[in-house]
């Protein structure tokens, strides 16, 4: 067994490595899309206009879409190489080629693939995800958003919930109840709403999050119409085409090696502090480093089950909890290492590492909460992982 890339993933990595050493300031090294200001949002999307024309927003998808054709492998270098290095995001890769991109590739028809993905893949359109409403989080399918045929439009009225920059974007997809008479999963269409800073009737309301950033919001529909071809999918089969969505679980690579980046610099930050500290914490860093390690290994198998043709399943699950709560211990011990003024965040201009590590701890609380909570990922390991009956 040989655990390494290839000549040409090597040769891809430091052409991706050089690119983004040139085009990353350290200030902008976000880890994704979690921008804190205006200004870090604009910066965000030039960045990814100058990935666009590389072809290296969605370097696995098809030339005509505006990717290289690359395989898995290289796409697990530019994973890992955007989390070390904190590639700053504005949801278009998030949400754009993590989740809609390619459902639209397998559901979408010829005009929606062409109109959309371009779109993408030039850093354009900024999507976000409307799915979670007050009453349906880990239960989706109770979702009550109505949206009403009426001649060539749907009329949407309802509300969504920790809608991920919404504030932001200009695109969003949505989930929404057609057949209220239907049984739960089969009365639900999946719909695009284009434009909607500009959609009469949908109001976008910030909710401030812990960290005391303004994250998400809650998106209220008073009488959308949306066109009825923004339809993805069969009308009442849409439950369908949101859990395709959903099945575009990442590997996780990119967390691992933003982690890898975190213990590096709180290494350096130990051989350059007093000794008794370095005494105190050293074996503990060294833990989290094979800790931090062994996540990695686990982002590499789902890649390599991709690479196979396979779709990664409750193996996605155990990478999801594994990462999540390594990366809460990782910044909750980052902090406690640093001392008082470890607690400084961002915005204190003698914050060590930059406030980095309370920023990213308080990021890093509702990851076991999004994408799944991590008590619905252990029911999946539990049932198709093990084998054992629900309940
Ligand atoms: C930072 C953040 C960003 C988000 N971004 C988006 C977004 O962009 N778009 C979007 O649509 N949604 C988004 N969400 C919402 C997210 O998908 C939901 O929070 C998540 O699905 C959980 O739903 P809930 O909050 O309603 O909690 P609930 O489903 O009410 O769960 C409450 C608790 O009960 C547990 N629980 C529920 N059911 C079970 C069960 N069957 N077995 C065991 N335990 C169970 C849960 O694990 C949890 O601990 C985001 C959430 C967060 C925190």
């Amino acid at each position: 067994m040989e655990l390494r890339f290839g000549e040409k993933e090597e040769a891809l990595r430091k052409e991706v490595q050089a690119f983004l050493k040139a085009n990353i300031k350290e200030e902008d090294a976000s880890g994704g899309f979690m921008n804190r200001t205006d200004e870090a949002f604009e910066e965000a999307k030039k960045f990814n206009a100058e990935l666009g024309k590389r072809g290296w927003i969605a370097p696995a998808w098809p030339k005509e879409y505006g990717g290289l054709g690359a395989s898995i492998y290289e796409q697990m270098v530019f994973n890992e190489e955007f989390g070390y290095h904190g590639a700053p995001d504005t949801g278009t890769r998030g949400f754009g080629v993590g989740m809609i991109g390619p459902t639209l590739i397998i559901h979408g028809n010829e005009d929606q693939k062409k109109r959309y993905l371009p779109r993408i893949t030039s850093g354009e359109d900024i999507w976000c995800q409307g799915y979670s409403e007050p009453g349906a989080g880990s239960d989706l399918a109770s979702l009550q958003t109505r949206a009403v045929r009426d001649g060539d439009d749907f009329v949407i009225n309802g509300q969504k919930i920790w809608t991920s920059g919404g504030h932001r974007a200009n695109q969003m997809f949505t989930l929404v109840r057609t057949d209220p008479e239907a049984p739960r999963h089969r009365g639900i269409s999946f719909l695009r709403i284009d434009d909607i800073k500009n959609v009469p009737g949908l109001t976008i309301r910030p909710l401030i999050n812990m960290a005391n950033r303004h994250h998400f919001n809650e998106v209220f529909f008073e009488d959308v119409r949306v066109p009825a071809r923004n339809l993805v999918g069969e009308e009442n089969r849409g439950w369908y085409v949101g859990m395709t969505l959903l099945d575009f679980e990442r590997s996780g690579i990119g967390t691992t090696a933003g982690q890898k980046r975190t213990l590096e610099h709180l290494a350096d930050n130990l051989k350059a502090g007093p000794a008794d500290r370095r005494e105190k914490y050293r074996v503990k860093l060294a833990d989290f480093v094979i800790a931090n390690n062994v996540g990695r290994y686990l982002g590499y198998r789902i890649g390599d089950m991709q690479a196979h043709g396979k779709v990664p399943n409750y193996e996605a699950s155990v990478v999801k909890i594994y990462q999540s709560e390594l990366g809460q211990r990782i910044y909750n011990f980052g902090i406690a290492m640093l001392g008082l003024s470890g607690q400084l965040v961002p915005e204190e201009p003698t914050a060590p590492l930059g406030g980095d590590l309370p920023e990213q701890y308080l990021q890093s609380v509702p990851s076991t909460i999004y994408s799944g909570t991590n008590e619905i990922q252990r029911n999946i390991i539990a049932t198709r992982g093990l084998g054992l009956p629900r309940g």
